[in-house]
């Protein structure tokens, strides 16, 4: 099977398998993991930050964040296709008190500046209304294709929250993505926001965990919060020495993005599907199939048969995600299973 569903599939590498079968170990919730406490050393590094704490996953770490910026009762506003609104389970309301205020994700990921200013009361002073307290935004876009945010963007949205004093929280799932595929380095992304989320279980590969960045106060704020939501792991250095692999060999994420780049061209060439290769900045290939033979049920089961496994991704769209485990052969072969497929119709049964 090519699986293409999510780069969640990734499998950890025989590097990263040494690595964690020879880590030095201790119990992190006393801080005495020295494995873990290097990856902490090592992400504030990367992201340019004073503190780093390592979550046991994106979602978690997306939770203690928004909690940490957020008193009970003020709003964080987010993007309306965001993970933290959409595929959160709304955490940040059941265990924060937090309201969320969805507003418009433009297709590039962005969301207006109009918009933000739209979800601040005309009088604060007014008690019936909830004030923000965050601003999150999402680097890649996951819904928006892995969607890249322009610097000049992230610079806007800073200073708009600077004027308004509220934090800015960045979803930087694959920020590492964001950065390889802008030529940046991560830092000079997420020096304009207060804090950042980002997964080593994605494109990084590492089989577990998310870090959060911020100002060492904010680390503090979230590492006990992690504790709260039981997410104070013991020797998880273990985990976290395979995520160091993960870091050292992050430049390999721009193989993943040239195989989603041939991967979209190869689809825009099929009759019967709806594809833009130049939306693809990443990892991330959203298409559309308008053979109307097919629903989008049909079109992933008759895939699925030909040993492709894509995704279902909202809006009658199908996505794609490039990872470790697919190589160039396999965007080939998928290209290949995708035509044959739209040639032939639906599979019966
Ligand atoms: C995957 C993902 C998350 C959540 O990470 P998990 O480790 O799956 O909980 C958050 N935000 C975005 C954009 C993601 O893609």
């Amino acid at each position: 099977m090519i699986e293409m569903r999510s780069d969640t599939f990734t499998l950890p590498t025989p590097e990263m398998l040494t690595a964690m079968t020879e880590a030095e170990l201790g119990d992190d919730v006393y801080g005495e993991d020295p494995t873990v406490n290097e990856l902490e050393r090592r992400s504030a590094e990367l992201t340019g930050k004073e503190a780093a704490c390592f979550f046991p996953s994106g979602t978690m770490a997306n939770l203690a964040s928004v909690m940490a910026h957020a008193p009970r009762g003020t709003k964080a506003v987010v993007g309306t296709e965001s993970d933290i609104w959409l595929y959160e389970a709304g955490g940040a309301s059941v265990c924060g008190g937090v309201v969320y205020e969805p507003v418009p994700n433009r297709p590039d990921g962005t969301i207006a500046l109009a918009d933000l200013a739209a979800s601040f009361p005309a009088d604060p002073d007014d008690p019936q209304f909830a004030l923000p307290s965050l601003i999150c935004l999402e680097n890649t876009h996951n819904r928006c294709g892995g969607a890249v945010l322009p610097l000049d963007y992230l610079a806007e949205v800073r200073r708009f929250a600077d004027e308004r004093g509220v934090a800015v929280h960045l979803d930087g799932a694959r920020v590492v993505n964001a950065a390889i595929a802008a030529g940046v380095e991560v830092a000079e992304i997420t020096a304009h926001v207060d804090s950042v989320q980002f997964c080593l279980s994605k494109g990084l590969g590492a089989p577990v965990g998310s870090m959060v960045a911020g100002s060492a106060e904010f680390v503090g704020k979230v590492r006990r919060l992690r504790k709260m939501l039981g997410g104070g792991m013991r020797q998880v250095g273990l985990l976290a020495a395979a995520a160091l692999v993960a870091l050292d060999t992050r430049e390999r994420l721009a193989e993943d993005h040239a195989n989603a780049r041939r991967l979209a061209e190869g689809l825009a060439l099929i009759p019967g599907v709806e594809m833009d290769p130049d939306t693809v900045k990443t990892n991330i290939v959203i298409f559309k199939v308008t053979d109307e033979r097919f629903t989008w049920r049909t079109f992933l089961a008759s895939v699925h048969q030909q040993g492709l496994a894509v995704t279902e991704f909202g809006h009658g769209r199908i996505r794609a995600v490039v990872h470790n485990g697919v190589s160039a052969e396999d965007v080939t072969a998928a290209v290949g299973i995708v035509a044959r497929v739209l040639k032939e119709g639906p599979t019966a049964g």
